[in-house]
């Protein structure tokens, strides 16, 4: 991957994400409690936490898959309020990647990269599937291109499912539990994809619990317990020295 159509100009101090005292909740059951989160164009975070923490709901509010009551986001200077102009405008910035790939079973994978782009962007059919099948080559299965997803192996799927939200040129990548579900043989192979995207200075957060891509990708760890940033560190300090109870334990179980 040698182009440059991730970076940006601005400088990396330049913030595309600020989330101010966000709170929400599911009911009467507070799931994110005061967060507040500022991310630079370009930067590269990792979130983790136990099971039920509130990754996940942190990270869908940023593409308003989640509402939130209380608090602001904006992303890129488009503040995420119940305006469905901005909420439409933001879901065009950021792309976001789920744990089971969500790819529609019934499509070949060309047609799954280029459904959006031809039907939601108006793209002419002929330049969507040259653009899938640039991204197809890029996560290194442009083979693939006529297959049905159930015909590939899950670290295939993944990929797929990567290109298709690249071929909506996403200014930010949402990533929650992105090899979770895939055979310990299939996760160096998505790994591998979001690094070198990250190494092209594209701006994104990963919900993970793959430690060492969090060490060797991360600018920034995150640690949320309980709908709270507990912490929160560049890698070496987040490893080396945890301040928290909570982050020395979660650290135990883990590594
Ligand atoms: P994580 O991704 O860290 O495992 P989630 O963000 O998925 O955590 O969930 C945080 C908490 O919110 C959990 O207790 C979960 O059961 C609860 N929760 C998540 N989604 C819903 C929902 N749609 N309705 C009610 N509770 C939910
Ligand atoms: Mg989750």
């Amino acid at each position: 991957m040698s182009t440059a159509s991730h970076q940006s100009p601005s400088s990396s101090t330049d913030p595309i994400i600020e989330i101010n005292d966000l709170n929400k909740w599911f009911g009467d059951f507070q799931v994110l409690r005061n967060i507040n989160m500022t991310v630079a164009r370009g930067e590269k975070i990792v979130v983790c936490g136990p099971s039920g923490s509130g990754k996940s709901t942190l990270i869908r509010c940023i593409n308003a898959l989640e509402e939130h009551q209380k608090g602001s986001i904006v992303v890129d200077g488009i503040s995420l309020t119940n305006n469905l102009k901005n909420i439409d405008a933001v879901r065009r910035e950021v792309g976001m990647v789920f744990q089971q790939f969500n790819l529609f079973p019934h499509l070949t994978v060309i047609e799954n990269l280029t459904l959006a782009p031809i039907w939601v962007r108006k793209v002419p059919k002929k330049e969507a599937e040259e653009t899938a099948m640039y991204y197809l080559d890029r996560v290194k299965i442009p083979e693939q291109a006529d297959k049905y997803p159930g015909q590939l192996s899950g670290g295939q799927q993944q990929r797929v499912a990567i290109a298709r939200s690249l071929c909506m040129k996403p200014k930010i990548m949402l990533f929650d539990e992105p090899t979770s579900a895939l055979d310990p043989e299939m996760i160096k192979e998505v790994l591998e994809v979001m690094t070198q995207l990250a190494e092209e200075g594209m701006t994104m957060l990963v919900v993970t619990h793959e430690m060492g891509f969090a060490r060797t990708v991360a600018n920034r760890i995150v640690f949320m317990d309980y709908g709270d940033i507990v912490e929160q560190n560049d890698p070496e300090r987040f490893f080396n020295e945890p301040s928290s109870e909570r982050l020395k334990l979660f650290l135990g179980q883990i590594l």
